[in-house]
């Protein structure tokens, strides 16, 4: 099964994100994770995926779509993948898009979360990384995903806000290139709802309301997914 998860910052896209891999037991391949990682480690791309990351930019395209691109062809994925945070702009989609149709794979299911802007932007000021595990999500605005005190709510793991979580105008600058229908990453996934209206509705379209709460997201998204 081949996934790709749209929705803006904050829509708890990865919270659902995790939810989706365990039901079809595939990667979850997240862009930012794997950004974050290689800052952690203090790699090359690291080091220069850094000030983008801080500023709320996208990291330049020539650095991310090999990167993506590389990571599909990894074993794990042989059985397919759940990518998230990916597209993140138009040239993006079409790269992917080129690229799969070279190797002749199909995309199975697009799945849109949509949240308005402002939502989208308290969710992200509340939300915690549990120190070890990405997949365990905490939000301090979010009843059904709170902390445990200070501790991840699913571990008792410590807990950090991003920095780019707490800076305004860099949530600001990542929910422009969101919102953006002509090249953002509104455009991206516009671009893959347009190949479903031609094809025959493939890849699956599913559009997910993103305001209820965590556990009716996921009953929607569930249902919806068959
Ligand atoms: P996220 O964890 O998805 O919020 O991503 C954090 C940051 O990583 C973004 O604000 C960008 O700076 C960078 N990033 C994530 N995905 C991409 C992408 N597909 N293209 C370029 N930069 C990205």
């Amino acid at each position: 099964m081949k996934i790709l998860f749209f929705g803006p910052n904050g829509s708890g896209k990865g919270t659902q994100g995790a939810i989706v891999k365990e039901k079809y037991g595939i990667p979850h391949i997240e862009t930012g994770v794997i950004f974050r990682e290689n800052i952690s480690k203090g790699t090359d791309l690291g080091k220069e995926a850094k000030g983008y990351i801080n500023r709320g930019e996208l990291v330049p395209d020539s650095i991310t779509i090999p990167m993506i691109l590389n990571r599909l062809k990894a074993d794990d994925c042989k059985k397919g993948w759940l990518l998230d945070g990916f597209p993140r702009n138009l040239t993006q989609a079409q790269e992917l898009d080129k690229a799969l149709s070279k190797e002749n794979i199909k995309i199975d299911i697009v799945i849109d979360m949509v949240l308005d802007r402002q939502i989208a932007k308290n969710r992200i000021m509340g939300r915690r990384l549990c120190a070890n595990d990405n997949n365990h999500p905490n939000n301090i605005y979010i009843d059904a995903i709170k902390p445990n005190g200070d501790k991840c709510r699913v571990c008792g793991g410590s807990l950090s806000a991003r920095s780019d979580d707490q800076d305004e105008a860099a949530i600001d600058q990542r929910h422009g290139i969101y919102y953006d229908t002509k090249t953002g990453t509104m455009a991206g996934c516009n671009y893959f709802k347009n190949i479903s209206a031609k094809n025959n509705g493939i890849p699956k379209i599913v559009e997910l309301d993103g305001r209820p709460g965590v556990k009716e997201v996921s009953a929607e998204l569930m249902a919806k997914l068959g």
